[in-house]
């Protein structure tokens, strides 16, 4: 896959809403897209990149992806609260189980 840079439309209905949204642009650029990275509640991402990977899986495919950007989204908001921690690292917990059992049910593709 090449790199290709955000389009106007993205610019337009994911990069402007978040900068109006109040999230920080940052200096570093996604390596895949070129976009500008933002930085809102302390979680460094590309816009760009989880904006087209949602709009890949509005199929029923990619479970796993999508498993793993739960997981990806609920490692970055970790909760101080002990009891809340305690639920999170279990939901993270399970996806894991799930994500290990898609991989053993796509047998090695
Ligand atoms: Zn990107």
């Amino acid at each position: 896959m090449g790199v290709v840079g955000p389009t106007e439309e993205e610019i337009r209905k994911v990069i402007m809403p978040l900068m109006l949204s109040g999230a920080k642009m940052l200096e570093r650029h996604c390596p895949k897209c070129g976009s500008p990275l933002f930085e809102k509640d302390g979680r460094v991402f590309c816009p760009v990149c989880e904006h087209r990977s949602r709009e890949r899986k509005t199929g029923a495919g990619d479970v796993e992806e999508r498993l793993m950007e739960k997981l990806t989204e609920l490692a970055g908001s970790m909760p101080d609260d002990i009891a809340l921690l305690e639920k999170h690292l279990s939901v993270m917990e399970k996806i894991i189980e799930l994500i290990g059992k898609y991989r053993s049910l796509e047998g090695g593709k």
